[in-house]
């Protein structure tokens, strides 16, 4: 199966061991939240899966393919980073298309994908706008259109909600749970709350102190901590 796997992943930080030893199967096509206190490796584990942090032992297998040292564009994987990681100088749809441009794709090629994906998160009335000219919600659609428009099978995301008020928290939840179904693509999805989790989760995954403490629905890890 297309299941990302990993084995003995480990990361040191010098002395401090940020990840240890971990061994996780992450189902194809399924949402997963990562879950656990501040410290406990979370975001280093997300970096590691997208190839934007190096591993020191240990191995991530996608696919049955072995990623651990490919760059992150090669990997079928794909990072949303927060909003305000978009580059304020190009238009929504220059945004979109960027990492196509890097991968060499022709302008009329990078637009009809752009296109397809600002169609997707409902903004593609908005495609010519530059950032600064877009609410919170807004941006933070445009930053999901461009993690997606690479096709990755994995969709990492780091608290992409946290900046949203509670409104539209509800809203882009929404919008997640309907991209996975609709691309059937799978979700690891890093947040600090239960509420969400309960909303959106196949399965959590909890951390504590660089280990995987606990993993099943979120109803059993919530009801038995
Ligand atoms: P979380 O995302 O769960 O808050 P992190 O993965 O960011 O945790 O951090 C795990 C541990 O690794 C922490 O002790 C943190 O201080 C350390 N760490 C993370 N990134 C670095 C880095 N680039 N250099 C040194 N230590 C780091
Ligand atoms: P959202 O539902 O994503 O929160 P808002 O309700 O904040 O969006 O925005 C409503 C409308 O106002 C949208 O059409 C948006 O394009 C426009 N808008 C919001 N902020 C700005 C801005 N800073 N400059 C120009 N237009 C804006």
């Amino acid at each position: 199966g297309q299941d990302l796997e990993l084995s003995h992943v480990t990361k040191r930080y010098g002395h401090t061991v940020a990840v240890s030893d971990i061994n996780h199967v992450f189902t194809n096509g399924s949402y997963v939240c990562l879950l656990g206190p501040s410290g406990c490796g979370k975001s280093t584990t997300l970096r590691m899966i997208a190839g934007h942090e190096t591993i020191s032992e240990g191995s991530i297998i996608l696919d049955g393919t072995d990623v651990s040292h490919l760059p992150p564009a090669k990997r079928g994987t794909a990072m949303m980073f927060q909003s305000y990681a978009l580059f304020p100088h190009l238009s929504v749809r220059d945004n979109v298309a960027f990492s196509l441009r890097m991968q060499g794709q022709d302008k009329a090629t990078r637009h009809r994908a752009a296109n397809e994906m600002l169609d997707l998160v409902d903004m593609i009335h908005l495609a010519d706008r530059l950032p600064a000219q877009l609410s919170g919600g807004q941006q933070q659609r445009v930053a999901l259109a461009r993690a997606l428009v690479t096709k990755p099978r994995v969709l990492l995301l780091d608290e992409p909600l946290s900046a949203l008020d509670p409104f539209l928290r509800i809203r882009v939840r929404g919008e997640l749970k309907r991209l996975q179904r609709e691309l059937g693509i799978s979700f690891i999805h890093v947040t600090h709350g239960q509420d969400e989790a309960l909303a959106l989760a196949d399965e959590c995954v909890v951390m504590n102190n660089a280990v995987i403490e606990q993993s099943g629905p979120a109803r059993e890890v919530f009801s038995h901590p």
